[in-house]
Formats: C-alpha cells, sequence, structure tokens
C-alpha cells in the first residue's frame, strides 16, 4: 500500500484565506461560538514538502517569528500526518518541510493550510487513497478552518465554521493585505468579544444555536462587483480584535484613504484585508502603504484548495 519507497517527495501548496463576513454568536457554557462565515482563499500560500522517513519531523521556514511556531505534536500539520497514519494504519512516518508565506497568528488560517496540505501530501506520498470526504472529515478533527482550506474558492461555513456549502462568487476579487508584527491570540479575541457583549449588556437569554450569512453578502459575491461586496463586508470579532490593537482601525483607515473600497480585520487578526476595485488600485494602495511604513501584499480570491504541484 506504500508508495513512499516509489517517491521522494510530494509537493503540495495550500492558500491562506480571509473571511469576507464572520457572524459570532454568543459563548455557550461549553466555550462554543455558533459562527456564520463566508471565506475566500486568496494567492498567499503555505508550500508544504512530504518525504519518506521512519519517524514523523516537521521544520519550518520562511517568516521572521519562526520561534512561534512549534516543531513538536502542537504542529498542526504535524498533527494532521499523525492523524492519517492512524486512520490508514500506516506504519512508517513522514519528513515535512513547510515554507511558510501566511504570516503566523494572522487570522488567516496559516496553521489550518499546513494541515490541510499535510493531508493531501502524506496521502499522495503514502498512497493512502482517502476519498475526498475522508479527508474533509480527517480536517474537520483538526481545526475548524481545515475542511475550508482542502476546497479552497469561496465557501460559506457554519457551524463552527466546519460545515462548509460552496458560494457562487464571480470573477476575481483584488485584496491588500497588511500583516502585523505580532500576531493575535485567537481565544484572546473571542475572551474579549465575550467581555465587550457583557458589558453592553447584549448578552441574549438563549445563546443561538446556528447563524445564517446575510443575503447581501451572496448577492455581492454572485454579481461580482467589488463595491456591492465592500458594502457587505462584517466582522462580529472586529471590535474586539480593534480593543487589543487599537492600531488596526488606523491601518484601516489609510488604506480606505489610499483607494481601497474597504477594509476588514481578516478573521481574529491582526492582518487587515483592503478590498480594491481593480489590480491597478490595489498596486496603488500597496505603494501608499509601504511609503508609510506598513508591509502591505498584493493578492487576488478565489484560487483552488491544498494542490499537489509540480
Ligand atoms: P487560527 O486558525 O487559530 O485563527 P491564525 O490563522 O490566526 O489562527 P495560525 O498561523 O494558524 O494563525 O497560528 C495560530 C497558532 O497556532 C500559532 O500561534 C502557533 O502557535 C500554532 N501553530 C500550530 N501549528 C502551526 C503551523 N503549522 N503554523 C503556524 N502556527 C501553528
Amino acid at each position: 500500500m506504500s508508495q513512499a519507497a516509489f517517491t521522494d517527495s510530494v509537493h503540495v501548496r495550500a492558500p491562506g484565506k480571509i473571511n469576507l463576513f464572520l457572524g459570532v454568536g454568543e459563548r455557550h457554557d461549553d466555550g462554543y461560538h455558533a459562527l456564520a462565515t463566508v471565506f475566500q482563499a486568496v494567492s498567499l500560500y503555505e508550500d508544504v514538502i512530504a518525504r519518506p522517513a521512519d519517524d514523523f519531523s516537521v521544520e519550518v521556514f520562511g517568516v521572521d517569528d519562526i520561534g512561534s511556531v512549534p516543531l513538536d505534536d502542537r504542529n498542526l500539520a504535524m498533527r494532521a500526518a499523525k492523524l492519517l497514519a492512524a486512520a490508514a494504519d500506516y506504519p512508517g512516518g513522514v519528513a515535512l518541510e513547510i515554507r511558510k508565506s501566511v504570516p503566523v497568528a494572522g487570522g488567516m488560517g496559516g496553521g489550518s493550510a499546513d494541515a490541510a496540505a499535510a493531508l493531501v501530501a502524506c496521502d499522495a506520498l503514502w498512497g493512502t487513497g482517502f476519498s475526498p470526504s475522508r479527508l474533509h472529515d480527517l480536517a474537520a478533527r483538526l481545526g475548524a478552518d481545515v475542511p475550508f482550506v482542502l476546497h479552497g474558492g469561496t465557501a460559506v461555513g457554519t457551524g463552527r465554521g466546519d460545515q462548509l456549502s460552496p458560494a457562487l462568487a464571480r470573477g476575481r476579487f483584488d485584496w491588500v493585505l497588511v500583516p502585523n508584527d505580532r500576531g493575535l491570540s485567537t481565544p484572546v479575541v473571542y475572551g474579549r468579544l465575550d467581555a465587550l457583549r457583557d458589558e453592553e449588556g447584549a448578552l441574549a437569554d438563549e445563546p443561538s444555536l446556528s447563524l445564517d450569512v446575510p443575503i447581501p453578502v451572496l448577492q455581492a459575491l454572485r454579481s461580482g462587483d467589488p463595491v456591492q461586496l465592500a458594502a457587505a463586508l462584517e466582522n462580529d470579532l472586529q471590535p474586539a480584535a480593534i480593543y487589543e490593537r487599537p492600531d488596526l482601525a488606523e491601518t484601516i483607515a489609510r488604506g480606505v484613504a489610499a483607494g481601497a473600497l474597504q477594509g476588514i480585520v481578516s478573521g481574529s487578526g491582526p492582518t487587515v484585508a483592503l478590498l480594491c476595485p481593480d489590480p491597478e488600485v490595489a498596486r496603488d494602495v500597496q505603494y501608499s502603504l509601504r511609503e508609510v511604513g506598513y508591509d502591505p501584499l498584493h493578492v487576488h480570491g478565489p484560487v483552488p484548495g491544498a494542490r499537489i504541484i509540480g
């Protein structure tokens, strides 16, 4: 069943994501928040190379804060490989090399992309031959964003974000991403959201069990019109992320002043995503923000999910 003897390495590329809409329900007693989100995969990629080995190991290259990425069983790619090996009764291991481009703890699902890429890479390296739906089930056990990164494109996520349905999106959207030097912890941002809602007395008696994505968001995606989409962007976590990092509000304001249609904190932040009307304006926005000391990236979406390349 193993192809490892015949395959030197498998190279998989997986995209980072942004959330065009993120609705967050009230906290349940077990810490659960019902989510309704629209993911879009964008052209900023993680590369994972899997090579045959007797044991499991992971090396990470590419980002400044490499030290914040665990190299043991806490690494999501390592966990993905071990989960697949257990599910497939594969007796060997794998040496994983991760080349990161997605900012660490940036709200763009970099760890989730590594996990999705590791699943696809190990499945191919070991000749496991799991069906897409079986890989999806394993992905959901690794984290709420991992199934989306397997599929890519634009999709609606409900439940914890892992119950996916494709969203019709026409054309291409141009984004300028503004990463931040320091990551922001997802649990800290959710905790802040709960505290802010508590202070405002905005907590409902019964936490919502499910949420929906508003129709205007889906219509804007179908239209392919960035002006419509800009008006529909929304993130319930944004006030909490800005509370933790007040400078994010200024980043959004500067992006809009430079020509972006709208800006939004991506997921739990701190990366800011600025939607632009076309590639030319995106390049102008990127240039303007670079002039004032940011390190912006011009990307587009939607792009496909985790894929074997080379
Ligand atoms: P989340 O998916 O929780 O919203 P994020 O997208 O903001 O996270 P990630 O880059 O996925 O950010 O990393 C979140 C944390 O997960 C990091 O601080 C790190 O400790 C841990 N982690 C585990 N595996 C990885 C990995 N392969 N790459 C990056 N971080 C990882």
